[in-house]
């Protein structure tokens, strides 16, 4: 089986896996006891902490613990929303490709009076600090803009946003779960005020995630209870999974030059062979990209077949994002860099991490045309656009 969906998830690396074994086996307390068990549990607990704020830069009070990269960016601008509208600020800028978590949050917020900005990505799949910078109001109570983005892989310039967003006093968020463990992080440096992390996309464990705060800065809480990760979010702490959290990010973050020099030549290869289908186009950002990211339209097929015919190759790839894989609406991404519904549909996204090989990439390009081909064959549209009734888009 080739493995080439990791910005849906990944394989849990070793170091996360043993990590999380151990503090099965011996921190099984609950870290709020205060009996020696409780309290090694609690130990553990706390020097994950520490470990996930070093790899970003910040101080593991300003690191909350919870149920993932949703309930981060949920709670994130949840937070900053709250903390607006104390001050009559209710304007909140992000962009149009956001995760989902990012976007319906933000749905929910408009209706709830806020009123909510959306920038434009362009063809390439980015917005510019000077975008961010002319859509800041007086009002403005938050921005929040991906680091990268999970469908086409564009990196966007953070560090830029940031500093224009502090320049004008206002708050910033970035959910930065592709980006970290792949990508250099530090929240001081980059004025980030607010950053979500996932660990399942950085050979961690599901259902754990963190949200980096700045010190100051008030977090809401979505879940009311007792009084876990000071009065924050209520629920006992997934120790183990927290622990495997801090074993696979600091794990990424040592490895992570040399990860991305490896994977980054695989994807080229990648890019340079899928770009030699005919009616074919990659999407996102060619040199500002993640280094594992691949993502093509090809013209005249259905991205879901083309996945069913590669699963029965044994090559695990996706059509956009996990999310929305399932629905029938084409990417929200895709449509927002302004591909057409009909070339939209015809997606593939292959996204791959160090355990990749050149074998691989050889299996993927040889599989990938002779599927795409075959799918055209058979398609009536297609015939019509090779007979000239009907016009090629790319
Ligand atoms: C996967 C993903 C999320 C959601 O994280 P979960 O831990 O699965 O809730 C949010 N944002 C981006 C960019 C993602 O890729």
């Amino acid at each position: 089986m080739i493995y080439a969906d990791n910005a849906a998830t990944t394989k849990m690396s070793g170091a996360s896996i043993n990590a999380m074994l151990r503090c099965m086996e011996k921190n099984w307390g609950n870290p709020s006891s205060l009996y020696g068990l409780g309290q090694r549990a609690k130990e553990a607990l706390e020097s994950a902490r520490e470990q996930i704020a070093v790899c970003i830069g910040a101080s593991s009070r300003e690191i909350t613990f919870t149920s993932g990269g949703s309930e981060a960016d949920n709670q994130a601008i949840r937070s900053a929303a709250l903390l607006g509208a104390r001050k009559g600020k209710r304007h909140i800028i992000s962009t149009a490709f956001e995760h989902h978590a990012v976007l319906h949050t933000l749905k929910k917020l408009e209706a709830e009076g806020f009123q909510v900005e959306l920038l434009p990505v362009g063809a390439l799949g980015s917005v510019t600090a000077r975008q961010v910078e002319e859509a800041i109001r007086e009002d403005t109570a938050l921005v929040s803009i991906m680091y990268a983005n999970n469908e086409i892989g564009s990196v966007l310039p953070i560090s830029e946003i940031g500093a224009v967003c502090r320049e004008r006093g206002v708050l910033f968020h970035t959910d930065a779960v592709q980006a970290a463990g792949h990508l250099p992080i530090d929240v001081g440096a980059q004025n980030i005020d607010m950053l979500s992390l996932s660990a399942h996309k950085f050979h961690g464990p599901k259902g754990i995630g963190a949200l980096y705060a700045r010190r100051g800065i008030p977090l809401a809480n979505l879940i009311e209870g007792g009084a876990q990760e000071r009065g924050r979010r209520a629920g006992t702490e997934n120790v183990p999974a927290i622990a495997g959290m801090a074993a696979a990010l600091e794990n990424a973050c040592a490895h992570m030059e040399e990860n991305a020099a490896k994977v980054a030549v695989l994807r080229d290869l990648l890019i340079a062979g899928l770009s030699r289908i005919p009616h074919s186009a990659l999407n996102g950002d060619p040199i500002n990209r993640l280094p594992g990211s691949v993502s093509f339209c090809f013209e005249g097929i259905e991205g879901e077949s083309l996945l069913l015919l590669l699963d029965d190759r044994g090559i695990c790839a996706s059509s956009g994002s996990a999310c929305t894989s399932g629905s029938l609406d084409p990417s929200h991404v895709l449509l927002a860099i302004g591909r057409p519904h009909e070339v939209a549909h015809g997606s593939l996204r292959l996204s791959l991490c160090e355990d990749n090989t050149e074998a691989d990439v050889d299996a993927i390009l040889k599989a990938v045309p002779e599927v795409v081909g075959y799918l055209r064959n058979i398609s009536p549209l297609w015939k019509d656009k090779v007979s000239g009734k009907k016009e090629f888009i790319l």
